[in-house]
């Protein structure tokens, strides 16, 4: 199975989130092909583990009896590695195109529900978004075919192993390309209903948000059928559901609300945003000082804190302040604590909108100093800001 869900819409390079995006991706590096970095999430080796000892415990034996354990399991390390290749393979299908199209993919890399392919940002018309979701699938058809051969030549020279092992690999290939025919964003099918909806009817936002209604929908019955396995005792089964159809849901609701904020944040930078001249708790302030005369009289969660010369020091947060016990709030500075929790949560007030969002979508992180090319504090936005500013222009707009 394969959702490679979270083609990330990453802005150019000049985007100061983009190297956070990459600190963020764990795992182990295999190497570097046609200018595309390979990794393997840890999460494979459990998920790599799990279909060697099932294939070679149960599937294998069930179909071809009589053999040694070791062949079993040597089947099962050939089988499981192919799948893993052909997931690699289907994923390097929509790199390949997508690089052709002109946007660039700088890695790949292997999850345990698939692989993930990071297209650097989303296609900019619905003729190269269909290119691009075809590929992949269109992969796996190929390899279905050349598994199937295979099978059959392993038949020929009579050589049983080999006709299991390639009949299972065909057969999952398929379940691939059947599971991603799925028209529910962020499928493949998904994607390629949104593009065609795109190119014959109402606009990009309108078709991701009717694919990705229809990705939520698909993701609910997933995760009702893995429920319904785990009543029915097949635990395991039923968490594999569980987990795709949750990580489905996430996929296909931030796909949407990446939609919209490609439609209306696009050129809008956080200069235009954000709140001129905020109230600003001085560095030197002790914490007691800084509550009482910040917190408790202006209502907000989050201050900027500032040294003489307005340089930024970081934000000065409610739930920092918790950290601190309420004794020593005399002996400790605002600047101190801000500096600690939060150094980097100021952002140049040219950064892009939309990667100010994606910023301040991580959890916990509702606001951000905004600073000049000296570093001194110019501006504060915050969460809400963006949100109620794509939402005024959802409105306009229906
Ligand atoms: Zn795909």
């Amino acid at each position: 199975m394969n959702p490679e869900s979270m083609r990330s819409p990453e802005p150019p390079e000049t985007d100061p989130t983009g190297s956070q995006e990459d600190r963020t991706r764990s795992g182990v590096f295999l190497g570097k092909f046609l200018g595309i970095r390979f990794y393997l999430d840890y999460s494979w080796f459990f998920i790599v583990a799990l279909v060697i000892y099932t294939l070679s415990t149960f599937f294998f034996p069930h179909e071809l009896s009589g053999r040694d354990p070791g062949v079993y399991i040597a089947m099962g390390v050939v089988a499981a590695l192919l799948f893993f290749l052909s997931i690699l393979l289907h994923e390097l299908g929509h790199s390949v195109v997508s690089q052709r199209c002109g946007i660039p993919v700088p890695s790949i890399t292997l999850l345990f529900i698939g692989g993930l392919a990071e297209i650097s940002r989303e296609p900019e018309d619905p003729q190269t978004e269909l290119k691009i979701a075809v590929a992949g699938p269109a992969v796996s058809l190929v390899l279905v075919v050349l598994y199937h051969a295979l099978a059959w030549v392993c038949n020929a020279a009579v050589f049983p192993e080999g006709v299991a092992v390639f009949k299972w690999l065909a057969s999952v290939n398929l379940l691939l390309v059947l599971f991603n025919a799925i028209p529910g964003y962020p499928l493949d099918g998904g994607r390629i209903l949104r593009a065609l909806l795109w190119m014959y009817s109402g606009g990009f936002r309108r078709a991701t948000f009717i694919t990705s209604r229809i990705g939520v929908a698909f993701s609910w019955f997933l995760m009702a059928l893995g429920v319904i396995l785990i009543f029915g005792g097949q635990w395991g089964q039923g968490l594999l559901f569980l987990i795709i159809g949750s990580f489905l849901k996430s996929a296909a609701e931030s796909g949407y609300a990446q939609a919209l904020s490609k439609q209306f944040l696009d050129g809008v930078r956080v200069r235009d945003l954000m709140t001129h001249d905020p109230v600003c708790v001085p560095a030197q302030l002790p914490l007691n000082l800084a509550v009482d005369d910040y917190f408790l009289t202006n209502h907000h969660v989050a201050f900027p804190v500032i040294d003489d010369d307005r340089r930024f020091r970081g934000l000065l947060r409610l739930d920092s302040l918790k950290s601190v016990p309420r004794e020593k709030w005399p002996y400790v500075l605002a600047g101190e604590l801000a500096q600690d929790h939060d150094a980097h949560l100021g952002i140049p007030a040219e950064t892009s909108a939309a990667s100010a969002l994606r910023l301040l979508l991580i959890p916990g992180q509702g606001s951000l100093g905004v600073l000049d090319e000296a570093e001194r504090l110019i501006g504060i936005i915050t969460r809400h800001d963006l949100l109620h500013f794509i939402r005024i222009h959802t409105e306009l707009e229906d």
